[in-house]
């Protein structure tokens, strides 16, 4: 009954693109099973999980929300939704997100738009963006319909959604997750992680996720500290750095309110401020969006009417006509925008002027944050420039919706942990998010510092 009721406020939202009720009930029977035998329970025991439709999960319908992969049934479990499982977590069905996770607000997927579950205090009607790309993770989270979601984050799909609906979600230190089985956007900065009500539900669920994987290149060989035992939001003798360069143009006012806010409740949990500069800031932006596509591009290819999902003949048509044919129908316009503009900075005569110089934006981004790391254990900053915005407001401008991300793409292009926790609520009643980026595997740093705002 509680999982119809459910259902039918899941579909008000559209946060599923499918459910898998009975998913969640084996997990359910099972932990009371084990628990009869007398067995330990995993630490996700009986929780039913949202989980983003861009992790392959075995004979579960995996689409990335594109046509391109509708009806993909996938032979494999990911590895993190396999440990997720493992834990004791069941799913309770594969979440909404933007297409092949390309967007901020979940307007690019095939399956439709997902509505944030929270509405302006003014009476306004307009349905509000759940944010992207995890909006079908956050409105499900923040509409109490899931307790938990995954998502991942390339330039900011874990922390924006979660500033946008009023939740906590973090994206860890590159690496800690593995990406086998993650349908792949950019590999070099695709992560997964958890999106929660809590900072203590985010690490509990972060620590069940995360793990050394040897079918990952990337996965880091490094064991999984017990962050929700060590969760700690005493920061007596912890210097907060507050970066200048933050302090854009065009954020709104309320925003720059809410980062003081956070600013003196970190003083008042005993951290010591320091002001602190990230000099390249501001030229984190154009790099990511050279670098993501170049390499969504690249991930893309594969996508090809042979391997997966939709294929489309056209008669007495060659080889060449069925790739043209199945990529132009299943791809949506966003996919296809960032294809051109990869496949573009790669190529012969662009290379160097924009392929080239992003990744030196990005190496100085990271010595940036090294520098930093000098002078203070930790970043706040706001995760968005804005707080939720309606749905259809950005979608005829990509550079406007691509600015959604100017605060959360330098930690990606860096590989940092970052997370986003909720700060309170506009002058409309909205919730707006507060970021905090830390060090390179000090996840508990940024987890501790969250449930200091929390
Ligand atoms: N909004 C960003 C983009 O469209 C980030 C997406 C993400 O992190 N998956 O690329």
């Amino acid at each position: 009954e509680a999982f119809n009721a459910a259902v039918a406020a899941a579909a008000q939202l559209n946060a599923f693109i499918v459910t898998t009720p009975d998913h969640a009930l084996e997990a359910a029977k099972k932990v009371d099973a084990d628990r009869a035998a007398g067995k330990e329970l995993g630490k996700m025991a009986g929780v039913p999980i949202g989980m983003k439709d861009l992790f392959a999960t075995k004979h579960v319908q995996t689409t990335a929300a594109s046509h391109i992969l509708e009806g993909f049934k996938p032979e494999y479990e990911s590895t993190v939704s396999q440990k997720l499982w493992d834990a004791g977590a069941g799913m309770l069905g594969k979440l909404n997100l933007d297409q092949f996770a390309m967007g901020s607000s979940n307007e690019t997927s095939y399956f439709g738009d997902v509505a944030n579950p929270w509405r302006r205090n003014d009476g306004g009607n307009a349905k509000l963006a759940p944010g992207g790309s995890s909006g079908g993770s956050s409105a499900a989270v923040a509409a109490r319909i899931a307790p938990a979601a995954t998502g991942t984050d390339t330039g900011g799909s874990i922390r924006q959604p979660a500033a946008f609906t009023g939740i906590s979600g973090i994206k860890p230190t590159y690496g800690r997750c593995s990406r086998w089985g993650i349908v792949a956007f950019a590999s070099s900065l695709d992560q997964a992680g958890p999106m929660a009500r809590s900072v203590e539900d985010c690490a509990i669920m972060l620590e069940a996720m995360a793990g050394f994987d040897p079918k990952d290149s990337t996965s880091l060989e490094l064991d999984v500290p017990a962050w929700a035992e060590s969760l700690n939001a005493d920061l007596k003798g912890k210097r907060v750095g507050i970066p200048r360069e933050y302090r854009m143009d065009g954020t709104d006012e309320e925003i720059l309110k809410s980062w003081d806010d956070g600013i003196a409740w970190l003083k008042d949990a005993g951290a010591e401020v320091v002001d602190i500069s990230l000099p390249h800031t501001k030229y984190a932006l154009p790099a990511y969006y050279i670098v993501a596509p170049a390499e969504a591009s690249s991930n893309l290819a594969r996508y090809d009417g042979v391997r997966y999902g939709l294929r489309d003949l056209p008669e007495k048509a060659g080889l060449q006509d069925m790739y043209a044919a199945t990529r132009a129908a299943g791809f949506g316009d966003e996919v296809k925008r960032r294809i051109l503009i990869g496949t573009y900075v790669l190529s012969a005569g662009f290379y160097d002027a924009y392929y080239t110089q992003a990744m030196k934006v990005r190496t100085l981004i990271q010595r940036d944050f090294e520098a930093a790391w000098e002078k203070c254990d930790f970043v706040l900053a706001p995760t968005t420039p804005t707080a939720a915005f309606p749905l259809g407001d950005k979608l005829d401008d990509p550079l406007a919706m691509y600015l959604n991300d100017v605060f959360s793409v330098p930690a990606s292009l860096a590989g940092l942990p970052a997370m986003s926790v909720p700060a309170g609520l506009n002058k409309d009643g909205l919730p707006l998010g507060l970021q905090i980026v830390g060090p390179a595997f000090d996840e508990q740093a940024v987890l501790n510092a969250g449930l200091a705002i929390e």
